[in-house]
């Protein structure tokens, strides 16, 4: 597939069906052609699929990946690239969704940054990485209030969180304080990705890229993996491609809902201006919305803000570029968080797939004999997908799985729908935001 990128007239803002953190590799791998064994075979090359292999490669094992573009191509070049312990969805909804289940997930996300920490640093990958940390943020007095609340249901399930006030803490002046999360920061997620690739290729793995696998069927002796030109006999198979996924006829009905979300760049702005915001932390900076916006600094002095609406799936999840109806729903977002930096323009969009979970947090299980699932970070991916990849590797050479990896299986491959993913409750999910935005500025 051959990535695409257009300046619509009618905004000026080049649009791009891949990313715009960095440009496509070169050197894409070969496809795989005819038949070949493996001991086990890795589905997606993101960070989970990557993260999987590289340790099974690490373990002695003999892991084929198969990547349908090549690694990296899909939410893992795309994201915000904040490296947070923020669980997906709302604290409050957390504790009473799973109470019994919070500490454990509370304690999965802090260690995943933990572990991606020591990855980046070990593989000793240039990723722009500025330790700050991230904040969920007010805007409203409502949403502030939500943050003390969450702030203390979180510190109670034993994050590493509190609450802080956006002056005192160096946030621009629209975000009233929040929620910051001390751990991880902001990142160049593209060249994690990147990063991450070229430790993979450089390991024992094989790795195969613009091979998308059709199908994946059990056999008496393991597995039959086949894409449009190959075919891989393994003893078993880890499914790692995410929101995509749900097209494998084995995944479980309901496994994973798709998402579309999307990101906006502006341009350079001047250091002494960004300064002026009051945005002096630089922590990354996410919204205490039904569907959150995102506002980050980035090392070539630029804003990357985006989300504030989600967009579901029609027909297949393949390319595409953002919609502009949604772009300009953005920049009016970021017009009105930044009235100083008014001129600022826009300068490119892009966006990518997430996958949701009925629970919020991600899903790893058995789908059938031999047949593993790790999949739906629910947009908080970049930190807990290579460390949930790690302990699914850790467990299939046999070791007792990890008390978080626990935290996330799912004895059973039965799932509800989820409701937040329809599309009547992504659009009520816009409207309320709105109303909730509108409500508090004039009662200012
Ligand atoms: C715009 C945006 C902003 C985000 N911001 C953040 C953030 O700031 N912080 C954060 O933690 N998370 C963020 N996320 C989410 C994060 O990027 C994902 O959770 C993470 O990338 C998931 O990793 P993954 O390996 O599961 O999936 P992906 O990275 O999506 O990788 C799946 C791979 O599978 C491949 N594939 C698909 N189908 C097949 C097939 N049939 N055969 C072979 N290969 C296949 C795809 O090409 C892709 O490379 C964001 C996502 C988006 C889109």
């Amino acid at each position: 597939m051959t990535e695409t990128t257009e300046t619509l007239a009618a905004d000026g803002i080049e649009y791009s069906s891949f990313s715009g953190w960095i440009e496509r590799p070169t050197d894409i791998a070969p496809a795989v052609e005819g038949e070949i064994t493996a001991d086990v075979v890795v589905v997606g090359g993101g960070y989970l699929g990557m993260g999987t292999a590289l340790r099974l490669a690490e373990r002695g094992v003999d892991v084929a990946l198969l990547e349908s573009e090549f690694c990296g191509w899909g939410a893992a070049s795309r994201n915000a690239g904040y490296l947070t312990n923020t669980l997906a969805g709302d604290a409050q909804m957390h504790a009473a969704m799973h109470p019994r289940r919070l500490r454990r997930a509370v304690g999965f996300a802090d260690r995943s940054v933990t572990y991606s920490d020591g990855l980046i640093d070990g593989l000793g990958i240039d990723c722009d990485y500025e330790r700050t940390g991230n904040v969920i943020a007010a805007v409203t007095r409502g949403q502030l209030e939500r943050s003390r609340w969450n702030a203390r249901i979180l510190t109670n399930a034993g994050a590493d969180a509190e609450f802080v006030d956006g002056r005192e803490f160096g946030l621009p002046a629209a975000f009233l304080g929040g929620i910051y999360e001390r751990r991880g920061g902001i990142i160049n997620p593209g060249k994690y990705a990147r990063g991450l690739r070229s430790a993979l290729m450089s390991s024992s793995a094989r790795v195969f890229e613009h091979s998308p696998v059709g199908s994946i069927q059990p056999t008496s002796t393991g597995v039959t993996v086949t894409t449009a030109s190959g075919t891989v006999r393994a003893k078993r198979v880890v499914i790692a491609n995410n929101a995509h996924s749900r097209d494998l006829a084995i995944t479980p009905r309901n496994l994973v809902a798709p998402l579309w979300v999307s990101l906006v760049e502006t341009e350079p702005i001047d250091p002494e201006r960004l300064r002026a915001t009051g945005w002096t932390s630089r922590v990354g900076i996410s919204t205490h919305h039904l569907c959150l916006e995102s506002f980050r600094l980035t090392s070539r002095n630029t804003i990357i803000f985006g989300i504030r609406q989600a967009e579901t799936a029609r027909g297949a999840l393949g390319a595409r570029t953002p919609n502009p109806t949604v772009v300009a729903d953005l920049v009016r977002g970021f017009r009105i968080r930044f009235p100083t930096l008014h001129d600022v323009a826009p300068q490119r969009a892009w966006g990518g797939w997430i996958g949701i979970t009925t629970s919020w947090l991600p899903v790893v299980g058995e789908a059938d004999r031999n047949v593993y699932y790790a999949v739906a970070c629910n947009g908080h991916g970049l930190a807990q997908g290579p460390y949930l990849g790690s302990m699914l590797a850790d467990r299939l050479c046999g070791d007792k799985a990890a008390d978080d990896l626990e935290a996330v299986w799912r004895p059973r491959p039965r799932f509800a729908p989820s409701p937040a993913a329809s599309s009547t409750a992504v659009r009520a999910a816009w409207r309320l935001d709105r109303f909730a935005d509108y409500l508090d500025r004039r009662n200012r």
